[in-house]
């Protein structure tokens, strides 16, 4: 997957913060008890790692490593590894619950966790990303398992390193282990549609919100902010069912054609040029602020944590959001986004199709058999309408954001799953 510089963490909010104020919210709703309510706050393991590897000039460089598992209560825990400047404890355990209220909420029978090293990926040759993804997986060997903590592809990761985990699992337990892992390349038991799962599962959510609001898809207006793996495949995938894309943006800055960007040729063109759009010709250079100004009916956000902030919601004048990245807009920003009446699919919600997805290559590689692409994403896409509209209804119900609909619906569904199968 492709990714973005390290943003400057936002100095008043953490993911952790915002992640725990949804939850608390949503909890006193439910009228959560004290027990419960620690029990889905704390994580169940949190695992830390220092991992020495030798680069390319001979020296020896040292790495933290971390792997939070927030919950195994639906299932064995399931998220990303993230490799990213900006990786801390802190966002890790925000990211590793994030993916327990997503599983509950797509309704897919596992729990969550997530895994990061702090390191830059761009600087580092694929040698180097190979020993640092093998001496990780070496470190983790209790951690993961089919049954046991699955990891997948998030910031900075793709199918390259899910082979490297998986060869290295696989060894060391002297069994090829497909299902230890999702995300990974085709031809080694990798799932069609998952590279374009999360972006699929943006489109899904787009189209149901703007059903909801009476807007025209062919008539409809986007912005993407984040041209990476989630990005550029919703955008895409949004221009075939007649919306324009009227800005995207990437680590090189933002791009903005009132008629409409070509994202064939975008995708092409950062492909050639390093996963860079900087030079590309189809658009004018606008700035990622001006972006997330911009009057469009939809507002894609697509890159990390803490985009939206106090300071910047003020100025949005979308219709809607929809969530492609995670912890994409901070607590404080929330009240701004239900006061201005904008549609926000949460990102627990709306980027859920790739974890969808990697729930599909688990059970092929657990059945030893492989599903058509058309199959998959007509499964994805039905699991995707019934949690928005799941979602929706909840909203309705209780008469609260989707955010906060979103996070009801998932923390009913582990609580009392937890208390069908009880503790100590
Ligand atoms: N990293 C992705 C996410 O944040 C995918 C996780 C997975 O497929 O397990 O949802």
């Amino acid at each position: 997957m492709a990714y973005l510089e390290p943003a400057p963490i936002h100095d008043k909010e953490n993911p952790l913060d915002s992640m725990m104020s949804r939850f608390n919210e949503a909890t006193r709703i439910l009228g959560i008890t004290d027990e419960m309510y620690q029990i889905l706050k704390v994580p169940l393991r949190q695992v830390v790692v220092g991992l020495p590897v030798s680069m390319d000039d001979g020296s020896i460089k040292v790495f933290e490593g971390y792997r939070v598992i927030h919950s195994t209560i639906l299932g064995p825990s399931k998220g990303g590894i993230r490799f990213d400047m900006g990786v801390t404890l802190n966002e890790v355990q925000a990211l590793a619950a994030w993916m327990t209220w997503k599983c509950a909420v797509v309704d897919i029978p596992y729990g969550g966790a997530k895994g990061g090293i702090a390191c830059n990926p761009r600087n580092m040759s694929a040698g180097e990303l190979e020993r640092l993804m093998r001496a990780y997986t070496q470190a983790m060997l209790d951690v993961f398992g089919p049954d046991r903590d699955i990891p997948a592809p998030d910031m900075g990761t793709g199918p390259r390193e899910m082979a490297w985990l998986m060869d290295e699992y696989s060894k060391a337990k002297g069994m090829t282990t497909p299902a230890v892992v999702t995300g990974k390349p085709i031809v080694m038991g990798g799932s069609l549609g998952r590279v374009e799962a999360t972006g699929r599962g943006v489109m899904v959510c787009a189209l149901a919100g703007m059903e909801r609001l009476r807007i025209n898809p062919y008539k409809a207006t986007c912005a993407v902010q984040g041209f990476g793996n989630v990005g550029s495949h919703a955008a895409y995938l949004l221009q075939e069912r007649g919306v324009t894309i009227v800005a995207v943006s990437d680590v090189s800055g933002a791009y903005y054609n009132a008629q409409g960007i070509d994202i064939v040729e975008a995708m092409k063109y950062s492909e050639q040029n390093k996963k860079s759009l900087e030079g590309f010709a189809g658009a004018e250079k606008i700035t990622n602020e001006e972006l997330l100004a911009l009057p469009v009916d939809i507002l894609v956000p697509a890159a990390k944590e803490d985009v939206i902030t106090e300071e910047n919601v003020h100025n949005i004048k979308a219709k809607m959001i929809v969530e492609g990245a995670n912890g994409h807009t901070v607590a404080g920003a929330d009240k701004v986004i239900n006061e201005k009446g904008i549609l926000a699919v949460p990102d627990i919600l709306a980027n859920a199709g790739g974890v969808t997805v990697s729930y599909f290559e688990w059970v092929q590689n657990r059945l030893g058999y492989k599903w058509t692409l058309e199959r998959i994403e007509r499964r994805s896409d039905r699991i995707m309408r019934d949690a928005f509209e799941k979602v929706y209804d909840t909203a309705q119900k209780y008469q609260v954001s989707m955010r906060i609909a979103a996070y009801i619906v998932a923390i009913e569904k582990v609580s009392q799953t937890y208390k069908f199968r009880g503790g100590y």
